[in-house]
């Protein structure tokens, strides 16, 4: 197998050719500003609001409620700070979790420097937040609740409905970053009782530099400030020319997803146990990290004890994967979320977190555990403390999962 195969479908998918194909008129002839009134503008309005309906109907919302944005890095903070700065008066804490992605912890920290006050909620060994401990960080003031619905590293899915319900009937926000769920699992703002939700296209096979922001526009009526000021587009809350052509495949990025999800996730499912069952086999001392079923279809993370994950990563060129998020930059510090879970330190510094995704086979998955194998192997005969392991001096336990690279 020559080319190389591409296992890290949580970072960013392939654009869809068909989603390619859609978008190219309007890098081209339709090149009209959305918000100019004659017949460029109006071609070029009609297709956004085409992608809008189709952009809704992926998560149950109506079309008003989606607001453009150019990912979900801007979503996110368009949503926390937007939200922060609206209802200030009201209260001035915010209540989120360990495991959020970076948009939101770092626009969290940013807030504590304004005099915001956040609650970091922990999760269980398998990733997930408890609802209980939501309902009871609940505290006069707290205006807002921000949760990811999956992990975007261990892909444990968060229940979001019963956490929904709390913050509806403690009368607070409820917002999550949904970016790995969309298109993936059913996702529905009014069955989750979400008032606000972060999505990107560039990770349901549409193009990078596209995303929203789902805002309840009914029960409760959410208001939002914007975070950016200009031509007053997105109904005053996004400023900003309208990437036609982008929002144009990201609305039929989400339909193809939409028809596509049941057939996909179940195929995904089906390489995914694949993939473990044949690492677990023949690889000893293999962690599964996150939750056994309730998980994203494409994820499947592991440590593996005695082995260092950017050596192995290192060591399998052709097969592009990622040890933790592909935005935590520092790859020797242990992931925060795995520390969250209570992992040992060692094995939450080796993570190899596996993205499966639409053009993923079932030979590419027999080739990637066939190679796994060989260099754990290969790897573990160079290792010490792994020789020691059944014999009569076997390492502790504190000492099995330390590394020798
Ligand atoms: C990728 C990702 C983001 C960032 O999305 P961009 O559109 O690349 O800004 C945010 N949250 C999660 C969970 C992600 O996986």
């Amino acid at each position: 197998m020559e080319s190389p195969i591409f296992l890290d479908h949580h970072s960013t998918t392939p654009i869809d050719p068909d989603v390619f194909s859609e978008m190219i008129p309007f890098l081209t002839q339709n090149f009209g500003n959305a918000s100019s009134s004659h017949i460029f503008g109006q071609e070029a309005r009609r297709a956004v609001e085409k992608a809008r309906v189709q952009v809704a109907n992926l998560i149950g919302a109506n079309p008003q409620e989606i607001i453009f944005t150019s990912g979900a890095t801007e979503s996110d903070n368009l949503a926390v700070k937007g939200i922060a700065e609206s209802y200030h008066r009201r209260g001035n804490h915010i209540i989120t979790t360990q495991i959020e992605h970076s948009a939101i912890l770092d626009t969290c920290y940013f807030l504590e420097k304004l005099g915001f006050e956040t609650t970091y909620l922990p999760v269980d060994k398998y990733g997930m937040v408890d609802p209980e401990q939501v309902a009871s960080a609940i505290k006069p003031n707290t205006i807002l609740i921000s949760i990811i619905h999956a992990s975007n590293e261990v892909g444990t899915i968060n229940p979001l409905a019963e956490i929904g319900q709390i913050a509806r009937q403690a009368g607070v926000l409820f917002h999550s970053d949904a970016v790995q769920t969309i298109g993936k699992i059913d996702v529905n703002v009014d069955h989750l009782n979400i008032d606000l939700m972060s999505l990107t296209a560039h990770k349901v096979y549409g193009p990078k530099g596209i995303g929203a922001l789902y805002i309840r526009r009914k029960k409760p009526k959410t208001r939002i400030k914007p975070q950016n000021y200009g031509g007053g587009q997105e109904g005053k809350i996004r400023s900003g020319t309208l990437n036609v052509s982008g929002i144009v495949g990201f609305g039929y990025a989400c339909q193809i997803a939409q028809t596509k999800m049941q057939k996909e996730s179940e195929r995904l499912i089906g390489l995914r146990s694949r993939l473990y069952e044949g690492l677990k086999e023949q690889i000893d001392f293999l962690h599964l990290n996150g939750h056994p079923q309730k998980r994203l279809p494409g994820n499947l993370n592991v440590s593996i004890e005695f082995i260092d994950s950017v050596t192995l990563l290192e060591k399998l060129k052709n097969i592009a994967l990622s040890t933790g998020s592909a935005c935590s930059s520092n790859s020797s510090a242990p992931s925060k979320v795995l520390t969250a879970m209570g992992i040992d330190d060692n094995l939450a510094r080796n993570p190899i977190r596996f993205g499966l995704g639409r053009s993923n086979t079932t030979n590419e998955i027999d080739f990637v555990v066939a190679r796994m194998v060989e260099k754990v192997k290969n790897m573990r005969e160079s290792s010490p403390l792994y020789k020691l392991m059944g014999s009569e001096v076997e390492p502790s336990p504190q000492n099995r999962i330390k590394m020798v690279n």
